[in-house]
């Protein structure tokens, strides 16, 4: 069931029904604005992760300031977004099952939608898919670039696939996606540095072994909020894929040189309980916040602590807890899973309430 608007455009902040998702308007569009300004003169395009967002409202703005489209992780989210208008979609991930693989064929009827490979079987159904529906589909080969996660080897495994794509009738051959995830939030730099020089090495060697075979990589795709600055100044990738930037979340703030954007998103909470001195019991557990990169933050309470969550409480401890019905802006410790959380955000602009934004690919697992 569709949550219930917690709010009208108009309303002050203070009488937004609780929990809510919040976004600060102010800080989203300084987010915005300054990825474009970073990206602007290294010539790297954005192609925005919309598995943070969700939501094509947020996909348009992100385009309108230059970006070339949006990355999805599902097919569900990119069914989402181009139902909504957005008009190049990635999936940056392999799809596999034919049913998917049939529902992705038929949206590239109203945009340009590309999706990733890893492996010969994974070619041969988005070739059956692609042919099934009578058009072609194009397919990055992804490789694993050092996190371990999906991905063939840099080098002439990836080429051996990328020639399997450009020989299969149904099928073109898009160029790479080279994500280094677990790299995003190494605390030090230089963790950070070392790690992208690694992945930059495997890349630009594959990219000029396909060349070599006659075969141009039109998207080198990779990158998150803690990275990009480097991957786009290697002058190997295309395409940026930073998701997170727009809203920021806690575990991003802990990096010891956090990336240069604002605190956007939070979890508007009441307090409903305040049983004891120094303790606040909020009406925003664990399902209304994941808690899989730490607790959230109490955002204007320094000295306050977000200590315990349960289904739908959460326990604040500390000096000068928030009052008895007071509402507090949580800052999550993990701003995706949040939003999922979510059908609605609540812009708010100066105190008041600006608009309401459908999270559309809301719980879009398929
Ligand atoms: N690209 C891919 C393939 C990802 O899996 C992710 C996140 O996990 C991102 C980009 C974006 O990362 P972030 O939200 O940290 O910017
Ligand atoms: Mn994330």
């Amino acid at each position: 069931m569709l949550q219930r608007p917690p709010a009208e455009p108009g309303m002050r902040e203070e009488d937004v029904d609780t929990p809510a998702l919040l976004l600060d308007l102010d800080a989203f569009e300084h987010n915005l604005d300054t990825m474009a300004a970073l990206l602007a003169p290294t010539g790297t395009k954005l192609r925005a992760h919309a598995k943070t967002h969700k939501s094509p409202v947020v996909a348009l703005q992100q385009m309108r300031r230059g970006a070339v489209g949006n990355c999805t992780q599902k097919v569900g989210e990119a069914e989402a977004l181009a139902w909504g208008g957005v008009p190049d979609i990635l999936v940056s991930n392999e799809v596999i099952a034919p049913r998917k693989l049939a529902r992705l064929a038929a949206l590239s009827r109203i945009a340009k939608v590309a999706v990733c490979a890893d492996d010969e079987a994974g070619i041969a159904a988005i070739e059956a898919a692609a042919e099934a529906a009578g058009l072609r589909m194009t397919v990055l080969v992804e490789i694993d670039v050092g996190s371990g996660r999906c991905g063939v080897e840099p080098g002439p495994p990836a080429v051996a696939l990328a020639e399997r794509i450009a020989a299969s009738p149904h099928l073109i051959f898009g160029g790479l996606q080279a994500y280094h995830g677990s790299a995003q939030h190494k605390r030090r730099p230089e963790e950070r540095v070392a790690a992208i020089a690694a992945a930059t090495d495997g890349t630009r060697r594959t990219v000029e072994q396909c060349r070599q075979r006659g075969l141009d990589c039109a998207i080198v795709g990779g990158a998150g909020t803690g990275t990009f600055a480097l991957e786009a100044a290697s002058g190997v990738w295309t395409e940026i894929q930073a998701g997170s930037y727009a809203f920021m979340d806690a575990d991003y703030a802990r990096n010891d040189d956090p990336p240069p954007f604002r605190q956007a998103l939070f979890v508007l909470a009441q307090v409903m309980s305040a049983p004891r001195a120094g303790v606040a019991v909020v009406d925003a557990g664990h399902k209304a916040l994941p808690t899989d990169s730490g607790m959230p933050l109490v955002h204007g309470f320094p000295g306050v602590a977000y200590a315990r969550a349960a289904d739908e409480h959460g326990t604040l401890l500390g000096e000068g807890v928030p009052r008895l019905a007071e509402k507090v802006r949580l800052v999550p410790g993990h701003c995706d899973p949040t939003v999922d959380r979510y059908d609605w955000y609540v812009g708010v602009r100066k105190g008041r309430v600006e608009c309401l934004w459908p999270i559309s690919a809301r719980g879009a697992m398929a």
